[in-house]
């Protein structure tokens, strides 16, 4: 049994994850908003505290980057108390002689799918999340590519739109991350005359994940607006609906030359906007059939992510449960 923590700007999570993958004893809290770094790190023990931790083997963690790799000192971009904080050698110290590995909350969710989700039994995939930004992990022949600094499968700074693409938060222009993100998305949709929640309020198509109506949603509530734009594409609003064609033929771009120079089987694509289902899925595929041409680049296929909400936790495990398949030996 693994101590699994997943922490976002939003939201912390932590659970016990067995050999098999099941998650048990799931604990949730609002991550402090404005907090300093021991009011942060309390809210982090008074979540783990309750869980029976007697058995447990290691402590695996997903976190928001950026951060130092392998050492796990952190400065979450959306959790400004935390600047160069030493989670992992606070979490190993509360947990005295057991392993404590932390990675990417996007490299976890990565190697949850190839673990135990859309991706078990591929050799050669990138995992990816679409949601308040665009993240990655890479497979290849079976094995989490970490990079020296731990940052390989950033694909979210793959450049698709060079002329004249929208500024990024990494200071350049034309990203992936900055076209289709979430609130870029949403942004550009508004910008465009999108009324949230209009179409999809009006008799649309429910999402799997229950909200239906999204009408008050505020662009600064990032995963609802993503979210919210999901529902009215699927529900056939025609500015959300070309929101999603913008995200999803930028996504396709990107995948078509990450396949192309990393010989992928397989990609999956998680978080609020996948599940936006054919309005992203039809233009992405479209755009990844047109620039991936090379005979070995057609078989990709494209899938959206099987976990749900526990994917960070089970992959945050992994990291501990593979062998090392995925954590350097
Ligand atoms: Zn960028």
């Amino acid at each position: 049994m693994i101590l699994a923590i997943d922490i976002g700007g939003t939201k912390l999570a932590a659970g016990l994850v067995g050999h098999d993958g099941t998650v048990a004893e799931v604990r949730r809290a609002a991550t402090p908003q404005g907090a300093d770094a021991e009011t942060l790190w309390r809210a982090l023990t008074d979540l783990i505290s309750p869980l029976g931790v007697s058995g447990v083997e290691g402590v695996g963690v997903g976190c928001g980057g950026p951060m130092t790799w392998p050492d796990g000192v952190v400065s979450t971009l959306n959790i400004p108390g935390w600047r160069g904080f030493p989670l992992r050698a606070r979490l190993a110290a509360r947990f005295p002689g057991l392993p404590v590995r932390l990675h990417n909350d996007a490299i976890c969710l990565a190697v949850a799918e190839h673990w135990r989700g859309a991706g078990r039994g591929y050799g050669d995939m990138l995992g990816m999340v679409v949601s308040t930004g665009v993240g990655g992990g890479l497979i290849l022949n079976g094995r989490l590519v970490h990079g020296r600094t731990g940052n390989a499968g950033h694909i979210g700074h793959v450049v698709v739109e060079p002329e004249g693409g929208p500024r990024c938060g990494c200071g350049g222009h034309g990203c992936l991350e900055a076209v289709a993100r979430g609130p870029a998305l949403a942004m550009w949709a508004l910008e465009q005359g999108w009324t949230p929640g209009a179409a999809s309020a009006s008799g649309g198509a429910a999402l799997p994940g229950g909200a239906t109506t999204l009408v008050s949603v505020g662009v600064e509530d990032r995963a609802v607006t993503a979210r919210g734009l999901a529902a009215d594409a699927r529900a056939g609003g025609p500015v959300a609906v070309r929101a999603m064609r913008r995200a999803g033929r930028a996504l396709g771009i990107a995948i078509a030359s990450t396949t192309h120079l990393c010989d992928l089987d397989l990609v999956t694509i998680g978080g609020g906007l996948s599940q936006a289902g054919e309005p992203l899925f039809g233009p992405l595929e479209e755009a990844l059939r047109e620039h991936a041409r090379m005979e070995f680049a057609r078989r990709v296929k494209v899938l959206p992510a099987a976990l749900g909400q526990e994917s960070c936790l089970i992959g945050a495990a992994a990291l501990l449960l593979a062998g090392d398949a995925y954590w350097p030996t």
